[in-house]
């Protein structure tokens, strides 16, 4: 029987850290450790979904919920392709409740973001 809380393994501080793994596509653009075990506690992570096309362009993977084959939670975020159909900044993986994730994301994805937001204004 599957445990409604998944464990997360516990650090050497005490605090439960989880690795998560950020794709684009199938092609992974970094990864980074987040330590809010409670957020979207029972999900393996997000997968965000363009509208216009169907494409699931982008995905966050909590690697040792995703192990336990945890459901994903998905946000509908325009992909790069499609700019127009949403109010939503295209390609960005800092949809309004992620937006905290700015303070985990590592390097590469943070590059790939300013770039995307600049470009929009
Ligand atoms: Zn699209």
């Amino acid at each position: 029987m599957q445990s409604l809380q998944p464990s997360l393994p516990l650090s050497s501080t005490g605090t439960s850290e989880e690795n998560c793994l950020v794709f684009l596509q199938e092609n992974l653009l970094g990864q980074f450790t987040l330590n809010r075990p409670r957020l979207m506690s029972g999900r393996a992570g997000i997968c965000y979904f363009c509208p216009r096309c169907g494409d699931i362009w982008g995905r966050i993977v909590f690697e040792h919920r995703a192990a336990q084959g945890l459901e994903f939670a998905w946000e509908r975020v325009s992909c790069e392709k499609h700019p127009d159909a949403l109010g939503t900044v295209a390609g960005s993986l800092l949809t309004g409740p992620l937006f905290f994730l700015l303070d985990y994301f590592p390097r590469a994805v943070l590059q790939r973001e300013f770039i995307i937001h600049m470009n929009r204004s």
